[in-house]
């Protein structure tokens, strides 16, 4: 399969060679490194992608979540059109960032007040420094910990997939076992008085799409209540699940939450809101008001992008209607799997979804560990062949100009992939 790969794609292959010349490795996104090398897209329509060499996919990846609205939705692109006629450096206000916040306080229960960032990575570090102060303000000195959870990703700086990164931001991390109630108690126990912010995905997302079981989640709320403690949600990813995140859906209200990815219309994009008496920790007209700038904070085409695909794209009747396509293909490639008695599955909720190549329910860490590394290599590799552009690690991620037939092939992809390689899917 890998050769085949090569074959058919030397113009990716000199592309990359190219790429090598000044970036290591040819690559400045580590996620879009691929052995033997990585394909170039050289254009999007609606859901579909076309690569250096002329293949045509399905775009079930959809930008690892950011890509929501599919390429070149006529709403954002018109959006982004008219900001581009009004000039976007303008260092000043806009009139589209107070309008993006409204979206968003309104949709989101936990989210009073709203802050933009350029990614959702740097929505968490700025989260973190805002429930670091909040909590020395409210005397609690001791507190410079925060607790994250195994097979967490908040960004390249603030990685705990595998274990923890050198790179990381240099916090003292208290790191607790995902989906266990009892463990992650003790751990608190033990650090609640050092710990100034817990942060954590409502569903593992980069991990492998592991749902948070909602007494797991509501556990972790009871505890950081009692205890003072910020608890933040990650929904960079999750915040699609329904129209008021995955927070709304299993009724678990965070003191803080992050967000990214799509909400900026496919431009780059983050934010960091919650309660108001932690924001208004940022307002600069307030006495010690601590310092968040950024020149790209409130960028012009993300802002009106933004606006565009969250206030008339994605609405709550789009979230729905994508979530509900999201559960129904899902259970449909689960339902092949479980018929042709092979041991692989797609774990997610609504349109996020992972390939998993094991037998065992997804429920913990172990359970993503025990899938086969080879098989989902080769599930990566012919579903390329097949037209189908899905990431390497087997990830999904629905968009909304997705329809029926393109649902259909994927699902008709799956199940021949399955078939084919039903010898080598066994327990
Ligand atoms: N948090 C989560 C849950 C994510 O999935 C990601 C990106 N994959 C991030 C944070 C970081 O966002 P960004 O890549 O925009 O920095």
């Amino acid at each position: 399969a890998k050769q085949a790969y090569v074959d058919r794609n030397p113009k990716s292959f000199s592309r990359h060679q190219d790429a090598c010349v000044a970036m290591p490795g040819g690559n400045t996104r580590t996620t879009l490194h691929n052995s033997p090398f990585p394909l170039t897209v050289v254009r999007g329509e609606g859901c579909r992608l076309w690569d250096a060499d002329g293949h045509e996919y399905i775009d079930v990846l959809g930008e690892y979540t950011a890509g929501i609205y599919g390429h070149s939705h006529p709403v954002i692109r018109a959006a982004i059109d008219k900001a581009l006629d009004h000039g976007w450096n303008f260092g000043g206000r806009n009139e589209n960032e107070g309008k993006l916040a409204k979206l968003i306080a309104d949709r989101m229960p936990s989210i009073d007040l709203v802050r933009f960032t350029n990614s959702g990575t740097e929505g968490n570090v700025m989260a973190l420094a805002g429930a670091r102060v909040f909590a020395q303000r409210k005397g609690r000195t001791r507190a410079t910990k925060v607790m994250v959870f195994h097979g967490g990703y908040h960004g390249g700086v603030l990685y705990f997939v595998s274990g923890g990164s050198p790179v990381n931001m240099p916090y003292e991390y208290v790191v607790a076992p995902y989906n266990d109630i009892e463990g992650t108690k003790a751990l608190l126990a033990k650090h609640g008085e050092e710990l100034f912010a817990v942060l954590l995905e409502p569903m593992q997302g980069s991990h492998g799409c592991l749902p948070g079981d909602v007494d797991f989640l509501k556990a972790v709320r009871e505890e950081t209540r009692a205890r003072g403690i910020t608890m933040i949600f990650d929904e960079v990813m999750t915040s699609r699940l329904s129209p008021g995140g995955l927070q709304a859906r299993h009724g678990v209200i965070p003191d803080m939450t992050t967000l990214g990815k799509y909400i900026g219309g496919g431009m780059s994009f983050g934010a960091f809101g919650g309660k108001r008496e932690i924001m208004e920790l940022f307002d600069p007209t307030k006495p010690d008001a601590l310092p968040h700038a950024g020149t790209f904070n409130n960028n012009a085409l993300t802002m009106a992008a933004g606006v565009a695909g969250y206030g008339e794209v994605y609405t709550a009747e789009a979230a729905k209607t994508l979530n509900d396509r999201g559960d129904s293909i899902r259970e449909r490639l689960n339902a092949i799997c479980r018929k042709a008695g092979v041991a692989f599955q797609f774990s997610g909720i609504g349109s996020m979804m992972t390939a998993h190549a094991t037998a065992r329910p997804i429920k913990t860490a172990a359970d993503i560990a025990s899938s086969n590394q080879d098989v989902k290599e080769l599930f990566f590799f012919d579903m390329s062949a097949a037209g189908i552009w899905i990431a390497r690690r087997g990830f999904v991620a629905l968009n909304v100009m997705i329809g029926d037939a393109e649902g259909d092939r994927f699902v008709a992809a799956v199940e021949e992939f399955v078939s084919a390689r039903k010898a080598l899917l066994q327990a």
